[in-house]
């Protein structure tokens, strides 16, 4: 919209006159449990930083959108049912209570009892939303019941009477809810999760709704996809590693954009912080950084770096790949900024260094939350690995002949190191995938690790080839 110069409004509605329906496993249970079947907005804030449950969760939200740059008008439902903006919705659906009956009917296959009321008071008694049902209107009072049998995590009180429904005194259902919302707000576009945009689904039953009670079209839809974290859906309920917080702790803004717009609409996007999916997300970026610096236009595959910045211009700088900064925090006694300052070799603007220090925070922060044993860089300083004690012919014959070139080399750089490591596998016509472990076994005791090159150039020239022939001369001999 932006982008079209179209004015546009992001509204985002808090639906804090729903019912605490579980208490998360790291709050109290024995402080939240007695508030279950509550409004969300009359239930006590598990921190002092909001007034409320519900402003407590929205304010985590509110600080990642804040850090991604999104910028929504933020509402509470609370205040659309206390300043009564709501009251002629519900007059309007409690008076055609059959025709959106008739609606769950249809759409839904729901049956709803002749004397179900769209309606849910809040118990004058208890205090409880979930729990009360509504079998009657006069056009000014609905008649309810707080129901101990209502639901099946939480019991009612028992309490009946009538009561206003008005000015905030309960709630419509949220099917309904959603149709009342459309209207008074003037919603256009409204795109929904895919579970609720399946046929006969909540999306059909409201549309259905809209139609049939206030005689108009519902705003335009389509099914948006989950943002998974190891395959599970995002949710602040489930504790570390999950959270929109702790991802936005991880990511840079433009990554953790970048991360979300890249991906086609309708696609899932399985975000696992692994090394593989971490250092690629940053690779990719910098493609098209690069690709940006040396044609500075917006064609179709640079809008994804386009859309990820917070600002209205793409602003390159010197890329530096995340996996090497990974390796080298690792190198024990290793000074990481001199060492990358060493490393690029030339003068480096502000915006370079501010992405490069960013960089360095991730890296820390992956290593310290994220990395597993397996993708730790461990190195063998003081002996050879047990695991290279055992190497084939052509595995030694290769090391032989690396050290030799190693020995003669005049730089030492990660880049004419990989290449000195990959044509040496030419010349003896050894494959790559038996010559790297020989490597590989010799400084870190696996099969498998770092670019081989980068590998050597975060160790001493002596060091390295001293360890090969080491390798090469402590073999256990079998009879
Ligand atoms: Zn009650």
């Amino acid at each position: 919209m932006k982008q079209a110069a179209k004015p546009a409004k992001f509204l985002y509605g808090c639906d804090d006159y729903d019912a605490l329906d579980t208490v998360p496993k790291y709050l109290d249970q024995s402080k939240f449990a007695p508030y279950l079947g509550f409004p969300l907005c009359n239930v006590p804030s598990p921190g002092d930083s909001a007034s409320d449950y519900a402003k407590y969760f929205m304010g985590e939200f509110l600080e990642v959108f804040d850090y991604l740059g999104i910028k929504p008008e933020v509402y509470y439902l609370r205040d659309l049912y206390r300043t009564g903006k709501l009251n002629n919705y519900i007059d309007k659906f409690l008076q055609n209570a059959h025709l959106v009956r008739e609606v769950y009917k249809q759409v839904s296959k729901a049956e709803r009892a002749e004397n179900w009321y769209p309606f849910q008071v809040i118990c004058e008694n208890c205090g409880k939303i979930a729990t009360t049902a509504v079998t009657d209107y006069n056009g000014s009072e609905v008649f309810y019941r707080c129901q101990p049998d209502g639901t099946d995590w939480v019991q009612g009180c028992g309490h009946s009477g009538w009561v206003s429904p008005f000015d905030g005194n309960g709630k419509l259902p949220w099917k309904v809810e959603w149709v009342a919302k459309w209207d008074l707000l003037g919603v256009t576009i409204e795109l929904a999760g895919k579970d609720h945009s399946q046929k006969g689904g909540s999306r059909d039953v409201a549309n259905g709704i809209c139609r049939k009670v206030l005689q108009k079209q519902p705003p335009f839809h389509s099914p948006y996809e989950f943002i998974l974290v190891n395959g599970t859906k995002m949710s602040s309920s489930k504790g570390v590693g999950s959270s929109a917080k702790e991802i936005a702790a991880l990511l840079p803004a433009e990554q953790l954009r970048f991360l979300m717009l890249r991906t086609q609409p309708k696609t899932a996007i399985n975000f696992a912080p692994n090394y593989e999916t971490i250092t690629r997300l940053f690779r990719d970026y910098d493609t098209l950084n690069s690709k940006y610096q040396d044609r500075p236009e917006l064609s179709q595959d640079i809008m994804p770096l386009f859309y990820s910045q917070l600002e209205s211009e793409i602003k390159t700088y010197q890329p530096f790949e995340l996996s090497t900064i990974i390796s080298l925090l690792q190198i024990p006694g290793l000074e990481i900024v001199q060492e990358l300052d060493k490393r690029i070799g030339k003068p480096l603007s502000e915006l370079d260094w501010q992405v490069l220090n960013q960089r360095i925070s991730v890296a820390e922060k992956w290593l310290a939350d994220y990395a597993d044993e397996e993708e730790k860089l461990v190195i063998y300083w003081d002996a050879v690995p047990q695991q290279a004690r055992s190497l084939t012919a052509s595995q030694l014959t290769y090391l032989s002949k690396l050290a030799e070139k190693l020995s003669a080399a005049t730089t030492w750089d990660a880049e004419d190191l990989q290449t000195t490591i990959f044509t040496t596998t030419k010349e003896l016509e050894i494959k790559p995938n038996v010559a790297f472990p020989a490597i590989y076994l010799s400084f870190l005791g696996k099969e498998r690790g770092p670019k081989a090159g980068g590998l050597l150039s975060y160790l001493e020239k002596e060091f390295a080839i001293a360890r090969i022939k080491e390798v090469i001369s402590n073999q256990i001999e079998y009879p």
